[in-house]
């Protein structure tokens, strides 16, 4: 089993952010803020509570995300962890992994102490070096607290650093942005995650950019800045091995690995999103609403049964999002369809176009593929939702349970 911690505060609110924090202010000690500690505790009745019912499965991996992880004290995080230990089987080797912010790493043993509680794997939120972006974005750091931060945290031991970029900013040209990935890589990361900026709805960024106050880069360039940005990390000693992810060999994510692989979630922390068994159930997004729901044990009351078909699309969206991309045979075993032959016309122009590629009886997107991979993976999940339909073209067709299929 995963298990992701939402931590849902963070110094500020940056102005493209839609996850759920409460923004706790410049001067204030999360140590010492009452918000905090009431999450935490929260937080450990909500840990016991799936102790009793999944108490002793084995857990893989823990991500602490949010928000803004590394605002938690060390001390606080190894609580949580021991108590993580103790309630269920922490395989050897689990993967731990912290978000950090650059500015939350100045302090010089900040990175050790989080180190000793148990983290072994960081992701620092870097997002750009350039000062005026990182204003323009709400970002609470300094270029500058980002070189610091990766110092810091190899100094203090860290074997698995990932660093988080952006790519696609107001103002940023192509030239840039690869000069920013350059400095990037300079610093060591064993992991680059390198996302578009994307607009979310009723964002502060959303709405400067619909009242014209800030402009994105044009859709070439934005490509471009794909493009060559995945191509100078491959040649740096990145494998692509998603859309998104960069990593040296040997440091893929597990974490999200797991999740595209269809692994069980445990999602602790309001927001946070579980799947285990076939259910899938949110918490609320809502401290107040969480805590009843935390304290009453009804977590999971309205939980959603996923459906083999539901499952089964998800499969696909999911590993074609991966370099490995989908196993042909998985799918026929699933489904009991040909997904080649079904989409055969699509499928060839799609490859002619040198956009998907079959290889080792794997369906996978090339980049150009994943330049446009919403439009190609809502292309094929239509078509295979009317094919998987009960009762539709092909009637119901799925065999078995997709998640064993790899
Ligand atoms: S630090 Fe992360 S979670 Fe917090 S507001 Fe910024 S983008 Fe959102």
């Amino acid at each position: 089993m995963l298990v992701y911690i939402h931590v849902p505060f963070c110094r500020t609110r940056c102005r493209y952010c839609a996850f759920h924090s409460t923004a706790l202010g410049r001067g204030v000690d999360p140590a010492g803020s009452r918000l905090v500690r009431d999450y935490v505790d929260t937080l450990l009745l909500e840990l016991a509570h799936w102790a009793d019912i999944h108490g002793g499965a084995e857990i893989q991996t823990v991500f602490w995300g949010g928000g803004t992880p590394s605002l938690l004290p060390p001390r606080v995080v190894g609580i949580v962890l021991d108590r993580l230990a103790r309630y269920f089987k922490l395989a050897g080797g689990a993967e731990i992994t912290l978000e950090a912010n650059p500015d939350s790493l100045r302090a010089r043993t900040r990175a050790a102490e989080y180190r000793a509680a148990g983290v072994n794997r960081l992701s620092i939120g870097i997002q750009t070096l350039d000062d005026t972006m990182l204003r323009m974005l709400g970002r609470s750091h300094k270029g500058g607290d980002s070189l610091h931060a990766a110092f810091a945290a190899r100094e203090a031991g860290f074997a698995n650093i990932s660093l988080d970029m952006m790519w696609g900013l107001p103002g940023q040209g192509v030239r840039q942005w690869l000069q920013t990935l350059k400095d990037a890589v300079r610093m060591g990361p064993d992991h680059v995650s390198s996302y578009g900026l994307a607009l979310e709805p009723e964002t502060a960024l959303e709405r400067a950019s619909r009242e014209g106050n800030v402009v994105l880069p044009p859709e070439r360039d934005q490509s471009i800045m794909f493009m060559e940005g995945a191509a100078f990390l491959e040649a740096s000693g990145y494998l692509h091995y998603e859309i998104s992810n960069f990593a040296r060999v040997g440091f893929q994510c597990r974490h999200n690995l797991g999740y595209w692989e269809g692994q069980d979630y445990l999602g602790l922390g309001p927001s946070a999103t579980s799947t285990i068994a076939g259910r899938r159930w949110t918490n609320p997004a809502d401290h107040k609403a969480w805590e009843n729901k935390v304290r009453l044990g009804r977590l999971d009351e309205n939980a959603e049964v996923l459906t083999a078909r539901t499952r089964v699309l998800e499969m696909l969206m999911l590993r074609l999002r991966t370099a490995r991309g989908l196993r042909l045979k998985a799918w026929r075993k699933i489904t009991g369809r040909d997904l080649l032959a079904d989409n055969k016309k699509l499928i060839q122009a799609m490859h002619e176009n040198g956009l998907v590629r079959i290889r080792h009886g794997y369906l996978s997107l090339t980049r150009n593929g994943m330049l446009v991979s919403n439009t190609i993976l809502l292309n094929l999940f239509e078509r295979a939702e009317a094919a998987l339909m009960p009762g539709g073209r092909s009637g119901p067709k799925i065999l078995a349970e997709p998640l064993c299929a790899s």
